[in-house]
């Protein structure tokens, strides 16, 4: 038996140390690139940190911009999946089932409502209540999640998590429309979250490149009226990097051709 254990045990490490593409034989490993993403998430003191940085930065910018003349009411407007909310373990389903996202494994996660809080994000949605200001939560999350969604906000103790103050996604994954929707109505003074297409509509179209110049033309925002979390498991990052790909084994060997070595 202990001998099974050894050669189960040295293929796999082959398998991990591998440079060349995996192939069809090894399609149930694809989802493995998860791994140290979402245990760096749940697992990593670090991670907390950088929360907690995020809210206490966007804190200490809240004391100053309560104190800016504006025509009409400030508002923070937040993301809340990986900004407010953590869903790493429907990231941790995929991993385990050797799946990758599918729309009804998201809707069985989400259907739970019981995604945990954040580090810092609720105690942020208070502190900017106590200072008058609102928090608006812009989420590329279905329309048809609005009630599950508002439960799981609420029985995390967030505040402002009512219908009027969500803005889920309709017809379109750009933020764009809703941000100018919530900006007839109000001032918004500070965004929070996890990908910058949550902050900018420049970011919305990404080709690997080109998205870097726009980022330095912003670079004064971040930390001050954009606040961004730290999200290793997904996003629109990897959208120029796994572009044409046809299935999940051919992302898997994607990513692995992007990373740099020596
Ligand atoms: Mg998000």
């Amino acid at each position: 038996m202990k001998r099974i254990f050894g050669i189960v045990a040295v293929a796999a490490t082959l398998l991990l140390v591998s440079s060349k593409p995996i192939g069809k034989d090894q399609e149930s490993v694809a989802s493995d690139y998860l791994i140290q993403a979402v245990l760096w998430y749940q697992s990593s003191p670090e991670m907390q940190a950088l929360y907690l940085q995020g809210f206490n930065m966007a804190k200490t910018n809240l004391v100053s911009f309560v104190k800016d003349q504006t025509d009409k009411p400030k508002v923070v407007v937040v993301d809340i999946d990986e900004t407010m909310l953590d869903n790493s373990p429907f990231e941790g389903r995929l991993i385990h089932t050797g799946k990758s996202f599918k729309p009804e494994i998201w809707k069985e996660w989400s259907d739970k409502a019981k995604a945990k809080a954040l580090p810092g994000a609720v105690d942020f949605t208070r502190f900017a209540k106590s200072l008058g200001v609102r928090v608006i939560y812009i989420s590329n999350r279905d329309t048809s999640e609005i009630a599950g969604t508002l439960k799981n906000l609420n029985d995390e103790g967030f505040e402002f998590a009512v219908k009027e103050n969500v803005f889920f996604k309709t017809n379109e994954s750009s933020k764009d429309a809703r941000r100018k929707q919530v900006s007839e109505k109000y001032e918004i003074v500070m965004l929070i979250g996890d990908n910058l297409s949550d902050f900018s509509t420049v970011f919305d179209k990404r080709d690997g490149s080109s998205e870097y110049a726009r980022l330095n033309e912003l670079k004064s925002q971040f930390g001050y009226r954009y606040i961004i979390l730290p999200n290793p498991t997904y996003g629109d990052w990897e959208k120029p990097i796994t572009k044409g790909c046809k299935s999940e084994l051919e992302k898997y060997n994607a990513r692995k051709g992007k990373v740099v070595g020596f």
